[in-house]
This record gives C-alpha cells, sequence and structure tokens, in this order.
C-alpha cells in the first residue's frame, strides 16, 4: 500500500455523504417555477414536488417503513413514481420498481426474493396483484395510486390511497444522513435462462451516476443534449433501470418533466407536442412505435433529442428519425451497470468527416463517459487490444456498476470474474475509445466456421425498403452448425422474398461488409415480432417460435 497523506478532518468538519437527497433539494434552486406534469391530470412546481416527498416519508414512516426495509412499486410513469424514487431511499428504504410487463409468476418470485414489506400498487394492477397476494410471503401492508374518483380498491392490508394520506400528513420530514453505502434502490433482470436476478445500486452509485449522466449529456458538445431549459419525458418504464436513471438527473438540474402514465405511441406524440418536450431516451422498437404512430405522420419532430439504448441503433432508424427532425444519438449501458456506460461522441477528427462517416459514429456505443472504465477480454480473460478489430467481451469498471446480484453470490462473482464486470457483449474498442457492441455473446450466429453479429445482419436488412422491422436469429444446420435466420415486419404495400432480400445483401458481401455465410437462407415474414417486457426484440422466444414453425414449415414464407 503506497505511503499517501491522509489528515483526519478538523473537530467538527461535516463528512458529507452522497445521498439521494442531495439530488432533490438542488433542482428548485434553478427554476422554482417549472413543473412536473403527470399527463393531463396533475401539474406542479418544485417545491411542491419537495413537500409531497416529504409527505410521503411522513406516510411510509407512521406505516411502520424503517430503514433498511423494501418497498415496492407497481406503477406506470408518473409523478407519484418519481416521488417514491426520492422518499423511499430518503428514509433509508429500498425502493423495488417492480417490472410490471413480467409474468405474474416472475413478478412473484421478484417480490418474494426481494422481501417487499409494503407495495405501492397502481389501480390497473389491482387484479394481478389479487392474484399472486396469496402468494406473497413478506409484504405486510398496501397502498393504493389510482387517477380514478374511486379512492379505494380490494388489495389486502390496504393502509389507504395515496393523495389522501399525502394530504393529511405534515409537509415536512428531517431527512436524516446515513452511509452513503446503503442500498437505494433494487430491481429484477431476466437473463435467458434461470429466474430474474436482482441488481441493487447505493445512494453514493445513484449519486455519481447522476453527475455522470449529466457530464456526459451536457458538456460533450458533439452530443449536447441536456441543459436546464430541456424539457424531459421518459420513453424507457421508470421500473426498468429508474428510466435510466434520467429522472434524477432532471430534478437535479430542476428541468420541466413530463410523465406520460401507460406508453401509448398516439397519446406521447400528442404529450410531446402539447408540452414542447425536447429531450427523451427510449429502445429502438418503442421509437419505431411512435414514428409509426398516425399522430406521427406528417409531423416534424424538430429540436426533440432522444438517447436510443438498450439495443443497436441501425442506420435506417437512424435517418428515419433524422427525416423527421429528431436528433438520436446512441447510448450503451445494461441493467447491471446504471445504466449508462457510454454515449456516441465525435471528435474533432470525426466532425470534420462526411455525414455518412459522422452517421457511422452517432449509431455505435460510443466512447465510456466519465470514471468508466472499459477493456475487452479474450474468453480466459486476457485483454486485447483496442484496435478496432480485435473482438472480445466487453468488461467494465466504474463507481455505479451494480456489486454482485441480490442472495446470489455465485452468480455474483462469475459477473465479476477478474475483478472487471463481465458484459456478455462482444465488442471491438478502436485508438479514439469507441465502443462498438458486435452482438450478445449468446447471439452470435457460428456457421461454417465463422462469427457472424445478427446486429450487423439487422442493420443491413433494414435498409431494404421494404423492411419495418427485423430480427435475426441463428437456428441450427446439421451442416453448418447454425445458419442466420431472419424474420421480417414488412411496411404496407411491400413484398419481399428470400431471393429480393440476397440481392440487397450481395453488395454488402462484394464490398467486404458482410460475410456470404451471413445471407440468411430463410426468412419468415410476420406481422409482429416477439418482444421483451421492456421491448426489445425477444431472441429467446424467437428461437423456440421458429423451431416450432420448422416443425410446421408450412408457415414459411420464402425460403432459397
Ligand atoms: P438490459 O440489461 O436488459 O438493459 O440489456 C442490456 C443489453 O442491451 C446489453 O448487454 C447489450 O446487449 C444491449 N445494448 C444496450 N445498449 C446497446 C447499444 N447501444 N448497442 C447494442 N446493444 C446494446
Amino acid at each position: 500500500m503506497l505511503q499517501t497523506r491522509v489528515i483526519p478532518p478538523a473537530e467538527g468538519a461535516y463528512q458529507y455523504p452522497l445521498l439521494i437527497k442531495r439530488l432533490l433539494m438542488s433542482g428548485s434552486r434553478y427554476e422554482k417555477t417549472r413543473e412536473i406534469v403527470y399527463r393531463d391530470q396533475l401539474r406542479y412546481s418544485y417545491p411542491t414536488l419537495i413537500e409531497r416527498v416529504a409527505r410521503l416519508a411522513n406516510v411510509l414512516t407512521a406505516a411502520g417503513v424503517k430503514a433498511g426495509d423494501t418497498v415496492a412499486v407497481m406503477d406506470w410513469d408518473s409523478h407519484r413514481y418519481l416521488e417514491c424514487m426520492f422518499a423511499i431511499p430518503m428514509i433509508g428504504a429500498v425502493i423495488h420498481t417492480i417490472n410490471v410487463r413480467l409474468s405474474p409468476e416472475q413478478i412473484l418470485y421478484t417480490m418474494n426474493h426481494a422481501e417487499d414489506r409494503f407495495v405501492l400498487v397502481n389501480s390497473e394492477f389491482v387484479g394481478l396483484y389479487q392474484a399472486i397476494a396469496g402468494h406473497l410471503t413478506t409484504v405486510e401492508q398496501t397502498l393504493l395510486l389510482t387517477d380514478l374518483p374511486e379512492k379505494t380498491a380490494d388489495l389486502p392490508n390496504l393502509m389507504g390511497e395515496y393523495e389522501q394520506l399525502l394530504a393529511a400528513a405534515s409537509p415536512e420530514y428531517a431527512f436524516e444522513d446515513f452511509d452513503e453505502n446503503s442500498v437505494a434502490t433494487t430491481f429484477y433482470t431476466t437473463g435467458t435462462t434461470g429466474n430474474p436476478k436482482g441488481v441493487y445500486f447505493t445512494h453514493r452509485q445513484l449519486v455519481l451516476h447522476t453527475m455522470g449522466v449529466s457530464t456526459i449529456m451536457g458538456s460533450i458538445d458533439s452530443v449536447r443534449l441536456l441543459g436546464t431549459s430541456d424539457v424531459y419525458m421518459p420513453i424507457t418504464p421508470m421500473f426498468h433501470v429508474h428510466a435510466w436513471g434520467l429522472p434524477y438527473v432532471a430534478t437535479m438540474l430542476g428541468l420541466k418533466q413530463v410523465y406520460p402514465g401507460r406508453y401509448d405511441p398516439e397519446y406521447l406524440v400528442e404529450l410531446w407536442r402539447k408540452e414542447k418536450v425536447s429531450f427523451s431516451h427510449c429502445v429502438p422498437t418503442i421509437l419505431q412505435m411512435l414514428l409509426n404512430a398516425k399522430a406521427a405522420q406528417g409531423t416534424d419532430f424538430g429540436g426533440w433529442k432522444i438517447v436510443i439504448g438498450g439495443s443497436a441503433l441501425t442506420r435506417a432508424l437512424y435517418e428515419a428519425a433524422k427525416a423527421k427532425g429528431i436528433q438520436l444519438t446512441a447510448a450503451y449501458g445494461m441493467s447491471e451497470t446504471g445504466p449508462l456506460v457510454s454515449c456516441a461522441h465525435l471528435n474533432d477528427e470525426l466532425m470534420a468527416g462526411t455525414e455518412d462517416e459522422r452517421t457511422t459514429y452517432r449509431i455505435k456505443a460510443g466512447v465510456p463517459g466519465p470514471l468508466v472504465e472499459a477493456a475487452i477480454v479474450d474468453a480466459d480473460g486476457n485483454f486485447l487490444p483496442a484496435d478496432g478489430e480485435s473482438q472480445g467481451e466487453l468488461v467494465l469498471r466504474a463507481p455505479w456498476l451494480t456489486e454482485g446480484y441480490f442472495k446470489e453470490p455465485q452468480k455474483g462473482s462469475e459477473l465479476w470474474a477478474g475483478g472487471w464486470l463481465h458484459t456478455g457483449d462482444v465488442a471491438t474498442l478502436d485508438s479514439m475509445g469507441v465502443i462498438d457492441i458486435r452482438d450478445r455473446i449468446k447471439d452470435v450466429i457460428k456457421t461454417g466456421g465463422e462469427w457472424i453479429s445478427s446486429l450487423d445482419l439487422e442493420d443491413l436488412i433494414s435498409r431494404h425498403a421494404a423492411v419495418r422491422e427485423v430480427a435475426v436469429v441463428g437456428i441450427a444446420d446439421p451442416q453448418w452448425g447454425e445458419r442466420p435466420f431472419a424474420l421480417l415486419v414488412l411496411r404496407e404495400g411491400y413484398v419481399l422474398g428470400a431471393k429480393e432480400l440476397k440481392e440487397h445483401l450481395k453488395p454488402f458481401v462484394e464490398q467486404g461488409h458482410l460475410s456470404k455465410w451471413a445471407i440468411p437462407s430463410q426468412i419468415a415474414l410476420v406481422t409482429e415480432i416477439p418482444k421483451t417486457s421492456v421491448g426489445k426484440l425477444d431472441k429467446k422466444r424467437i428461437r423456440v417460435d421458429i423451431t416450432e414453425w420448422q416443425a410446421n414449415n408450412s408457415t414459411f414464407l420464402s425460403t432459397l
């Protein structure tokens, strides 16, 4: 250990813990009158937010919630969710943001595993809650969240309705200091196998993540995305990695915030227009849905900056959004990483390039943010060169990565093998530090000794004018090990067969962008591609579906 100089603090010096409460208190300093908006139901200013957080803290404390307890929330994106994201951790408890899109069995599993003691339930989920209530092992009380005039519901051990309880509570609460390493949030991530795994983040991690995100999005010129005058609306659910941490950032900076409830593309466009939203974030499929909305046709979305992450951003989607006035910026992260790791960045050299070259870099996963270390390793954990060519598993270090999986020490140490967080993604790193995600390790297609990136194929196929959506997976092949299989949703009025698709891909093979083995030998045209609970392509389900189709191959619409 180095013999550094460590000076003990002066007597009485304040030892400042990095706690979430600090983020809440700063927002209203900038613009006191900025609003938090919930659909067309409610709007209030920052001093009211602070007051409502205190009221909620009083309600929870009076109900018996103690530091260390887990309090779960089942809600769509709302001002109430935002209040919970502050009040619950600020009293030292842990907020479990339940993924309401999981199956009832999975929700039940996560609630018992997380040891939820109190649950806030939106009236829309009362039926779902009733169905699992008999099997919940740790829940003691429930609290109703509702927009309806009816302020009660048939929930077991109901302590009351949120608004009524808040109205009756004191607007003041003395939030104590405590250890910044206390867990503040938890939620579950579903892998390809096994039960969902619980990730968790401490106050210190969330504060540092908030500072990291605001630095990346607010200060780096080529992606200047976020400033105090922006109007923020999440389109990544608050149950999915705390809406990527942006509600904390928006609150710290005192932005106007717009919470849309359950996502309905037509309503999202209406809210965007009415509230003058300028900054959002979402996964590609949700953006695609938004662009397909009736209300989006003929609309110029000029001035809307959207961060795209969670899946690869294809060039076709980037161009389609740009044609509608939307500035897209790719970012990379995962549930385990808080989530932000990297964001597209164009240095001076790239800025001087052609429009086409600039687009190439705007859609890559980008440059790791401040405090983030990224490297690539081979299967034995050896570091590989950052030469833009060598492919390996992306591994990470940052002060805000989950330090394990809740009550799963074995899985936690696998995640952290060798002292680096293993992402399960294959990537290259180039000399400018740009991460290019090539594929998930599990999704790479191994055909005839070659490794083909399903993401590359999806990108190239999506450039065909007839293609609205595409997913590519590898399917078992007796001769080649695996062969690529493409699932396509076509634009209205278009037709496309495997032969035309082959013609479309041929030039990319000739130019060396694609191996000839990458051309799918089979495609299926479908009206919808299966999606996960957070709207990503559900490749696990697609593989199962394809096996079923193969057994009954009359549904194959096109085969080479
Ligand atoms: P999740 O934990 O469900 O949020 O999923 C995280 C995974 O999404 C990562 O491990 C990547 O496979 C994928 N992902 C996230 N961002 C990107 C991106 N910009 N490009 C490609 N894949 C991404």
